[in-house]
Formats: structure tokens, C-alpha cells, sequence
């Protein structure tokens, strides 16, 4: 071997431009465009390489290499040129010789490929030279021909090499793509979804930035800008925002549902006293209709089952769509028993009191004796408790005008009580019957106002000072009222309607 034999035989820099022109245009139809161009980019230069193998075998590989980029570096900028989209259009094929469009990231794989082939070319090229004390001597045929085997083997396991990295990395990109892909679209619906129904808005925000980092991990440029890994990972970090954020929506939901279910609890127990009340008025022949009854205890048996749902055991096994619907399931139909329990009042408020004025309440004249408090200055007499208060400030005032306390005839009246006092063969009795009063709620109080009634001066003083101690005068017992009664007076917390 001389120093005029060629560094890669003709023969051989044809098979392997063959061999990169067919393993170029395969990647970049069976690969994905991710991996399939920056691959054909890179076989490109080194395809350019071979060919200036082919033409001069003796090119020093730098120069082999530095040629081949330079070559693909004007075809690449040519696309900066009117000449690239010309040709294109006159000619689609000719993409795969002169790709699509310039993108400064295709000279790295230019610059890798023709790298790649020039440190090829100088390795398989046979040594020469060297320092003085090496011997020149002329290679044994064995050792030609293994070099000549060796410039061809090593090359296209380099290739194989480097389209089955391509491959895997191509996969592995997109198939993390595909599934972050999925799960993106997974925590947009969570977002979405989620508004008004979290614990702690907090869990939301950190699930949008979240969706924003998987976002740009998407829009990378894969294997460039996005690794294997990387919409791994981002996924992993979207799925556990979407786990806060379902926590968050339980939390909510099981709060709700367990106040709903403690708010339950009165609205059902009055329900369950007014009907009682009505029942034992039926039996006595004062039915307000069995429709009316068989409501209350119907939209009862709504909520019980409800209430039984709402159970903190079952609530915590309970699937987050189901759990969520706890709370305004229980609402409608506590509301309902609210309804249903007005409506039997009101028809029972029908046919026990007479008059519009007298409100018909289950509780009246059987309001716990915890409830009520004696007035202190005439303590055979009482009112409700939390009334007591203003109608002790209202008695100083009264007091400090007039010298003497207020002159309490009748407070609280229990059923009892109420049945003595009641005359129903009067067409229209003082007293009203039983559960019409507001004496039997402890609302009310009969005080003397002296026998000017309401032209006396009593009478002006409480209608002028009553007010502001929480007392008043009714309208039916006023001077032109149906029941004109100077003396009855009551709080202004007493219910006069359902
Ligand atoms: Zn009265």
C-alpha cells in the first residue's frame, strides 16, 4: 500500500451511499416526523460524504466532512431563497433532497451526520506515517482485507446502530406524548368541572400550572427540547393536581352533605310534631285532610332515606358524582318537608282557628317549661325565655313613669289554661281556641292599662315605648280592630304566619 491508494475503495462508497439513501428515505417514511427528519438530516451529510468518497477517493475525511456540510448547509439555506419553493413546486420529490423548510436545528444534525462520517472515513483509512520510530513496512494481505471488511461492517453498524436509537427514542417520545396527551385532556375536563366544587381553590390553580407545564412540554421540540422522561413526568404531575383537586371536591361534598344532614334534624322534628298535633286533631274530628298528612309523612320518608345516605361511613365510600349530589338531594327534600309541614298547618290553621289573625301552631300551649321564664315582679305568670330580658326593660321604663310595675293579668297559657278561658258558643270569643293563640307560644301578655283602655294614658305610653323594648300592639286587637283588646299585647318575634 502506497500513499497514493485510495482511503475507501469506489466500490465500497457506492454500496454505502446506496445503503444511506435507502435507510434515509425508510426512516423518514416508517418514523415518526419527530425522529424520522433529524435522522434523514443527518444521513443526508453523511450521504453527501460518500458520494465525495466516490468522486475522490483520496479526500482527507475532515475535508470529506466539512464538504458534505457546507453542501447541505446551502441547500438548507436555499430555502431562504425563492429558488427552494420553486423547485418544490415544479417538482414535490425533490423534499427529499432538499427538505421542506430552513430550521437552524437541522444544521446540528448536518454538522452530527457529516461528523459521523468523517471520523468513519478516518478510521477505516489505513494508517501511514507516523512518528520516526515506526517502521514502514507493507501490510499483510490478511490485514488488507480485514480493513476492507472492516470499512464496510463498521459503517453500517454505526447505521443500524443509529436508526435503532432512533427508533426507540422516537417511540418512547411519542408515546409519552400520547399518553400525557390523554391525560391533559383528562384534566381540562377536571378543571373545568371543578369550579365552585373544591374545598380549597388552591388545589384548581396548582392543576392549571400544572396543565400550563404540560403544555410546553408538549409544544417542545421532541428529542431536542423534550427527552424521554420529560412528558413522563409532567404526567405523573398532572395526575397527582387531578387527585388533589378530586380530594378537594370530596372534602367539599362531605362537609355539605354532613350539614345538611345536621340541618335535617329540626326541620324533620317539627314536621314530626306538627303531624303528630294533626293526628290527634283528626281523631277529635278537626281534620285538615288526610292528603295534606299523607304529604308530610310522605317527603318524611324521602328525607330519612336521604339522612340514612348521608351516613359519614357510607358518605367516605360513596363515588365522588354520587357524594357530590348528597347535599342538594337532602336540600329539596328537606325543603320539601318544609312545604309539605306549612301546607298541613295552614290547613290545619283552617279549620281549628277562625280567624285569619290566629295562627294554628302544634307547640301552643305545650312549650317546655325549660322554655319559658316567670316574670320576676309577677312570677305566677311567664313568657318565653328569650323574651324575658325585653320585657324587664320595658317594665323600668314603665316603672320610672308611672311609679308601679306593669300589672300582668295573663301570660303564657297552656292548653289547659286555654281551654278554660276559651267560650266557642261566643261568635267571636276574647279567647281564641286552643293552638291559636300566641298566649300559648308565650309571646303574649295582658297587662292592665287602667279603665280609659285606649284613650288612657298607659296606653299612649306603651304604644310610644313599647316598640323599642320589642312589644307591641296588634293590629286585630287595636280600637278598630276585630278584637279591640287595649290590653293584649305581644313580642315582635311572634310568628303570625307559616
Ligand atoms: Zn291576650
Amino acid at each position: 500500500m502506497t500513499a497514493h491508494a485510495p482511503r475507501v475503495s469506489r466500490a465500497i462508497s457506492a454500496v454505502l451511499a446506496a445503503t444511506t439513501i435507502v435507510v434515509g428515505l425508510a426512516g423518514r417514511t416508517v418514523l415518526p416526523e419527530a425522529v424520522g427528519g433529524p435522522l434523514g438530516d443527518a444521513l443526508s451529510a453523511v450521504l453527501v460524504v460518500w458520494l465525495v468518497m466516490l468522486l475522490a477517493p483520496r479526500t482527507p475525511p475532515a475535508v470529506a466532512a466539512s464538504v458534505a456540510l457546507a453542501v447541505c448547509a446551502v441547500i438548507e439555506a436555499s430555502h431562504l431563497t425563492p429558488l427552494a419553493p420553486a423547485l418544490l413546486d415544479r417538482w414535490p420529490a425533490a423534499r427529499f433532497v432538499v427538505g421542506t423548510t430552513f430550521a437552524v436545528q437541522d444544521l446540528v444534525w448536518y454538522a452530527l451526520g457529516a461528523a459521523l462520517a468523517g471520523t468513519l472515513v478516518a478510521a477505516v483509512t489505513p494508517r501511514r506515517g507516523g512518528t520516526g520510530q515506526t517502521l514502514r513496512h507493507a501490510p499483510t494481505a490478511a490485514a488488507v482485507r480485514g480493513r476492507r471488511a472492516a470499512s464496510v461492517v463498521a459503517p453500517l453498524t454505526v447505521l443500524g446502530l443509529l436508526v435503532v436509537g432512533g427508533v426507540v427514542l422516537g417511540r418512547t417520545v411519542e408515546a409519552e406524548a400520547v399518553e400525557l396527551t390523554a391525560e391533559v385532556t383528562t384534566a381540562q375536563r377536571e378543571l373545568s368541572t371543578s369550579a365552585g366544587k373544591v374545598a380549597d381553590d388552591a388545589v384548581r390553580e396548582q392543576l392549571a400550572a400544572a396543565l400550563d407545564r404540560a403544555g410546553s412540554v408538549l409544544g417542545a421540540t421532541p428529542v431536542l427540547h423534550r427527552l424521554p422522561g420529560d412528558a413522563r413526568a409532567a404526567a405523573a404531575g398532572l395526575e397527582d393536581a387531578i387527585e388533589a383537586v378530586r380530594a378537594s371536591r370530596r372534602e367539599r361534598a362531605t362537609d355539605r352533605a354532613t350539614t345538611a344532614r345536621e340541618e335535617a334534624a329540626p326541620v324533620r322534628r317539627r314536621a314530626e310534631r306538627v303531624l303528630d298535633a294533626a293526628d290527634a286533631l283528626a281523631e277529635s274530628g278537626q281534620d285538615a285532610g288526610e292528603a295534606t298528612r299523607a304529604a308530610v309523612r310522605d317527603t318524611l320518608g324521602a328525607v330519612d332515606d336521604t339522612v340514612a345516605l348521608a351516613d359519614p361511613e357510607r358518605l367516605a365510600e360513596m363515588p365522588l358524582a354520587d357524594l357530590e349530589e348528597v347535599a342538594p338531594v337532602l336540600r329539596a327534600r328537606q325543603d320539601a318537608v318544609g312545604t309539605a309541614t306549612a301546607e298541613l298547618m295552614s290547613a290545619q290553621d283552617a279549620v281549628v282557628c277562625p280567624f285569619p289573625d290566629q295562627v294554628w301552631f302544634p307547640e301552643g300551649g305545650r312549650i317546655a317549661t325549660d322554655d319559658l321564664a316567670p316574670i320576676p315582679w309577677a312570677p305566677e305568670h311567664s313568657v318565653r325565655a328569650d323574651l324575658l330580658d325585653g320585657l324587664v326593660a320595658l317594665d323600668e321604663a314603665y316603672l320610672a313613669q308611672f311609679g308601679a310595675h306593669l300589672v300582668v293579668n295573663s301570660a303564657y297559657r297552656s292548653v289547659d289554661d286555654q281551654r278554660e278561658v276559651y267560650r266557642p258558643e261566643n261568635p267571636n270569643p276574647l279567647a281564641a281556641p286552643p293552638g291559636c293563640s300566641n298566649h300559648g307560644l308565650g309571646t303574649a301578655v295582658d297587662l292592665s292599662v287602667g279603665p280609659e283602655g285606649f284613650d288612657g294614658a298607659r296606653f299612649a305610653w306603651l304604644t310610644e315605648h313599647a316598640e323599642q323594648y320589642g312589644w307591641t300592639h296588634p293590629d286585630w286587637a287595636g280600637p278598630t280592630g276585630r278584637l279591640p283588646e287595649p290590653w293584649h299585647w305581644e313580642s315582635v318575634a311572634t310568628p303570625d304566619a307559616y
